[in-house]
Formats: C-alpha cells, structure tokens, sequence
C-alpha cells in the first residue's frame, strides 16, 4: 500500500514541490486579485497667484501583479479617442482643398513656364496632403486597434475555457495543467506564469497582441 501511495498523487497537487495546501484555482487568484475602489482626493496649490483648493472624485478597477500575470487575456485599448482625432482634422482637410482647387482654378498669376506651373500647383497641394496625413495616420492606427480588440474577444471564449483549467501553486510561485487536461497543453509541469499566459492566449489565437 505504501507503494500505491507514493505513486498516487492527487492530481492538482503542484508538479513541483507535490504539495496540494498551496494549489489554488487560477480564475480564483486571478478575482481575488481584483478590487474596485472609490476615493476622493483634495488638494491645495498655488495657481496664478492664488491660492487654490482641488478636490476630486476617483474610481477605478485596480489588479495585483500576480492577477495580471494570470489575465486570461489583454485588456481591450481605447480606440474612440484616435478617430475622433482623425475626424478632427477634417474640416481644415476640407477647408484647405477648397481653396487648393480655387487657386488651381484660376493659376497662378505669374507662372509662365511649365516648371513654374508645376511648383505652382506643388505648392497649392502642399497643404491639403499637410492636413491629409493625421487623417490617415489617426484613422489607420484606429483600424488597427479596433482589429485588435474584436480578434482578442473573439478568441477569448477559447482561451478561457483552457484558462479555467489552470491551476496556480503559491508555493512555487508558478501554474499547471493537471495530468489529463483535455487539451493540447503542456501538463503536469510547473509553468512560470509568462509562459502559462502564453498558452492561455495562444489559445485565444492572441498571444502576439500586447
Ligand atoms: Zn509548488
């Protein structure tokens, strides 16, 4: 019997120190390491020669190292902001067309060689592409992030249900799969928790997304 006890080992005990005492769910490390706060702040400072008095409310979601480290996956980025930016500068892009077209409309008054022409016209453009390019640079990177997000939540159903499976050993400071994990992981070894990440949002198919 003592034989069969050795070789029995309970199956989310941690594949590196055997122990079970220190083992925990990782979706429960990971909520434990959540917290939402409310808080206000004052402050006094000298502002134009007067004394001000600042006070203001905050809240927020705050998340410990360990639980960010064990995230099933990366939180989605802000996108909004980069196409109101892009749409800011449509106006003066259509302002400034506008009146690229009326002076190519009636030329230049002193051009008279092709060569004066083509600077002339050069120059009328220069500034409608000036305006152009944070358009196309705001509305480009707000693609990209948009594309960024929708492939990160499309895959996290994925990456979740393997993540549910994760154990997190506080001993050893690492995770695992348990032997018989249905899935195509690495199981029953101590995984430092970059490389689990790397499994759990492998799944996801976002493990290259910062
Ligand atoms: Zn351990």
């Amino acid at each position: 019997m003592e034989a069969a006890g050795q070789t029995l080992q309970a199956p989310l005990a941690c594949p590196h120190c055997r122990q079970v005492e220190r083992v925990q769910h990782v979706p429960a490390i990971y909520r434990n390491g959540l917290g939402v706060y409310h808080g206000t702040s004052s402050a006094a400072g000298v502002a134009g020669g007067h004394v001000a008095y600042g006070y203001a409310v905050h809240g927020g979601v705050t998340i410990s190292g360990l639980s960010s480290a064990l995230s099933p996956a990366p939180a989605p980025r802000k996108a909004g902001w980069l196409l109101g930016a892009s749409l800011f500068f449509i106006p003066p892009l259509a302002l400034m067309v506008r009146i690229a077209l009326n002076m190519t409309r009636h030329g230049s008054p002193s051009a008279v060689t092709a060569a004066q022409k083509g600077g002339y016209a050069f120059g009328t453009w220069l500034m409608p592409v000036f305006f152009l390019l944070p358009v196309v640079l705001f509305l480009g990177a707000f693609v990209r992030r948009v594309r960024r997000n929708t492939a990160v939540l499309r895959g996290q159903p994925a990456a979740i249900a393997l993540w549910n499976q994760g154990w997190y050993c506080d001993r050893c400071g690492g995770a695992f799969f348990p032997v018989g994990t249905p899935a195509p992981v690495p199981t029953g070894q101590l995984l430092h928790l970059g490389a689990f990440r790397h499994v759990v949002w492998s799944a996801g198919g976002y493990a290259h997304v910062s």
